[in-house]
């Protein structure tokens, strides 16, 4: 098998799990879009896979983000940012990132209104949440948002589309069904808050081991990696 027939027969098995999931959600399977994550891939390897019915590449790191860029690896697929932000890297993604999900202060966003204002361009971007408030982990623990989601309504080059987040590893699916409730009843409490600005359109949630049940609990953008890509090799340091 080649590269593209493996990455193909990969998609296409992530692509009938989701349908299936859809289905036993009652959804329609155009609610979900399936962003594919890429870190540690090689451009090539990106630009084989953006011939694939992938939506979205997601990137975590900013250096990474810029090579395959410059490179042309995502062709005509849209790009997001699904890594940790630090404030001096927004420069380099706001405005080449159509959606950054993984805001989690009120110092960042403040960053990315400052340089989405500088190229007069008005940012998406997603909250990131905390949801078992690890302490190694970003995003903003559950009582932290309603401060940052308020922001929304006087930062006007940004826009708040929803919340992301990276629960706990687990392979219990009653765990994992539990953590992307609470997210979609987050993120109902927000839209509730009546701010006029807010837009509670996604929620990003749901990885490799566990998408099947973020679709059941709403999920809108699927963020996978190893099971397009197989396990990723990282380069030694
Ligand atoms: C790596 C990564 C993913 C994909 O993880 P897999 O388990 O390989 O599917 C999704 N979201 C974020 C933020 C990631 O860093």
């Amino acid at each position: 098998m080649t590269e593209l027939e493996q990455l193909k027969a990969r998609v296409e098995d992530v692509r009938s799990r989701m349908a299936a999931a859809c289905a036993r959600a009652g959804r329609d399977p155009a609610s979900v879009l399936l962003c594919a994550a890429s870190k540690t891939q090689t451009a090539a390897t990106v630009a084989l896979a953006a011939e694939l019915p992938i939506d979205i590449f997601g990137e975590n790191r900013v250096q990474e983000l810029v090579e395959k860029q410059e490179a042309g690896a995502y062709k005509s697929t849209p790009l997001h940012f699904i890594g940790h932000l630090q404030t001096n890297k927004v420069r380099q993604v706001v405005g080449t990132a159509s959606l950054l999900h993984s805001i989690d202060s009120e110092k960042l966003m403040r960053a990315v209104e400052k340089e989405a204002a500088r190229q007069n361009i008005v940012q998406d971007i997603l909250l990131e949440v905390n949801l078992a408030g690890e302490e190694s982990k970003s995003g903003v623990l559950p009582e932290a948002l309603p401060h940052l989601a308020a922001l929304s309504e006087e930062l006007l080059h940004l826009r708040v589309l929803g919340l992301m987040c990276v629960p706990p590893r687990t392979a219990d699916k009653d765990a994992q069904h539990k953590a992307f409730e609470t997210m979609r009843l987050l993120s109902e409490k927000l839209s509730d808050m009546g701010l006029s600005r807010l837009e509670m359109r996604h929620l990003s949630m749901g990885m490799s081991g566990d998408f099947e049940a973020a679709i059941e609990e709403g999920s809108t953008i699927i963020r996978v990696g190893t099971s397009i890509f197989g396990p990723r090799s990282y380069p030694a340091v």
